[in-house]
């Protein structure tokens, strides 16, 4: 059997995070453990038959945080970086507006203008202190709004019942109207587009996302990483990590894989049921490689989003215009990135979603002459959205301190189930986190402070609680 002082289970960007962080540190006593043959986890990309370059969903880079910066810096030089202004729009009614929608209702006709502007005059009336998700996107954006866009996206997106969500993890994610900013927009006749954390974002030059964190795992001495080693079983009394072919014995565990699944694999049934009450919903990615070049109305664009019935995907991304190296033959191929996402709720045809997804792409004129598709790529990921439902941060605040009393630390996108603070630079500062936690019984900000560290650029060490 293996020994270790610290076990990371999964090198996703909150493993390797924390394994960077340890290596500062100058602590060399632990084992970074995946089961896939590569790290990167939901971060990673692969190359397909035709040698088109895929993410696992549209991924773009952009931070909240000085130390996530200075990894990147350090994954690439800065000529292995392309630098790019965000450019999104939402189709609607047949054709594009810019987004975020209630920015921009300039673009829409004159009766939807209308119900946009009659539904704020009334927004903050309808519910004073909304109890979900679903009110919450009335009171703040009254009926006009929420019926055009509000609801039947975000409806696509998590594809769960709204009102069975909570509306706290909002924070910096969605575009808060304002009746003057919706004035301003159709008195001006302008766009305006420049809202959000995301509106500048990098992209690796080559190989996709997960680059970055192939580069960032290379750091890690190969003694500290065990890639294609599958967990099956973890014994929490006797700090036990089992695969069907070894076991690792650690004194400390941070568990990135998801919450569910961890606590069925301690085989304890109690944690296991209210854990397993936590949501989520499941992504297909479905990567379209094209011959020729992209039509007119998608040439510059980075993403588009779909809130209407007439497709499966809520989003799609134009991946070759991230960088010319995701596709084979730049400038004479081009590809397209789609996500639909399935639940319980919503469920999905998976024998004939591609074929699905590419005739609403011909129909809405994305890919005008199917004769030049080249490459069709399918991927399916089980957990895709944590999902932030009513009730996950009971759920959260009873187990996350029982697991921590048996010396188990559970982190990440999934491991800690929350979506407010799962973006990659998110979850890699879960993991550098986690370690000053364990080592220094330091205040962990992004776990317990989401809407603070969204607000804001941070420094690590974190000032104010150093002080504390
Ligand atoms: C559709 C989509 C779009 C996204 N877009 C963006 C974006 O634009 N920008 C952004 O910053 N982030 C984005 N993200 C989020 C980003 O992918 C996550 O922040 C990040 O991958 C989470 O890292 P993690 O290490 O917490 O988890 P993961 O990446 O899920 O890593 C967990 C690892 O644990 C391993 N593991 C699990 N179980 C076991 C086991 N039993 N044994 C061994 N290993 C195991 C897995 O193989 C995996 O490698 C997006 C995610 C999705 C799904």
């Amino acid at each position: 059997m293996d020994h270790t002082e610290v076990a990371i289970l999964g090198a996703g960007p909150t493993g390797i995070g924390a394994a960077l962080r340890l290596l500062e540190l100058g602590k060399t006593d632990f084992l970074l453990i995946d089961a896939a043959d590569a790290p990167g986890g939901l971060a990673s990309s692969c190359v397909d038959d035709q040698g088109f370059t895929w993410d696992l969903g549209g991924h773009v880079q952009f931070s909240h945080y000085r130390k996530f910066d200075e990894y990147m810096d350090l994954a690439f030089p800065a000529d292995g970086w392309l630098w790019h202004e965000r450019e999104s729009w939402i189709w609607f009614r047949d054709r594009f507006i810019p987004y975020p929608f209630q920015n921009n209702l300039h673009r829409l006709d004159r009766q939807d203008r209308w119900r946009a502007i009659q539904g704020l005059i009334s927004a903050g009336s309808l519910h004073e202190a909304p109890q979900n998700f679903e009110q919450w996107i009335f009171a703040t954006f009254g009926p006009g709004i929420a019926e055009l866009f509000m609801l039947p996206y975000n409806r696509k997106v998590w594809a769960h019942s709204l009102d069975t969500m909570d509306f706290r993890w909002v924070g910096e994610r969605v575009a808060l109207p304002s009746l003057e900013q919706a004035m301003k927009s159709i008195c001006l006749d302008e766009d305006q587009v420049s809202w959000g954390p995301n509106r500048r974002f990098r992209f690796p030059l080559r190989g996709g996302t997960g680059a970055i964190w192939r580069s960032l795992a290379n750091q890690i001495p190969a003694r500290n990483l065990r890639l294609s080693m599958n967990i099956e079983r973890i014994d929490a009394d006797a700090r036990v990590l089992s695969s069907a072919a070894c076991q690792v014995k650690y004194e400390t565990l941070i568990s990135t894989a998801p919450l569910t699944w961890l606590t069925q694999a301690m085989a304890d049934p109690r944690l296991a049921q209210r854990a397993g009450q936590l949501q989520s919903s499941t992504v297909h990615v479905i990567g379209i490689g094209l011959e020729g070049e992209p039509p007119e109305s998608v040439r510059k664009l980075c993403w588009m989003y779909f809130p209407g019935a007439d497709s499966s995907f809520y989003r799609v991304t134009v991946f070759s215009n991230y960088s010319p190296n995701n596709v084979p033959a730049p400038g004479s191929t081009w590809s397209l990135m789609a996500e639909v996402s399935e639940t319980d709720f919503t469920r999905r045809d998976r024998e004939t979603l591609v074929q699905r997804v590419v005739e609403e792409m011909n129909a809405i004129g994305l890919i005008p002459d199917r004769r030049k598709i080249l490459s069709r790529w399918h991927r399916v990921l089980k957990h895709g959205y944590p999902t932030p439902s009513l009730g996950r941060d009971s759920i959260l605040a009873e187990v996350l301190p029982e697991l921590e009393s048996k010396r188990i630390f559970s982190r990440g996108r999934f491991g800690a189930w929350k979506y407010e603070v799962s973006n990659q630079d998110h979850s890699f500062m879960q993991g550098v986190e986690v370690v000053d936690h364990i080592l220094y019984r330091r205040a962990e900000p992004t776990l317990s402070e989401p809407d603070l560290v969204n607000q804001r650029y941070n420094p690590f060490p974190y000032a104010e609680w150093e002080a504390a």
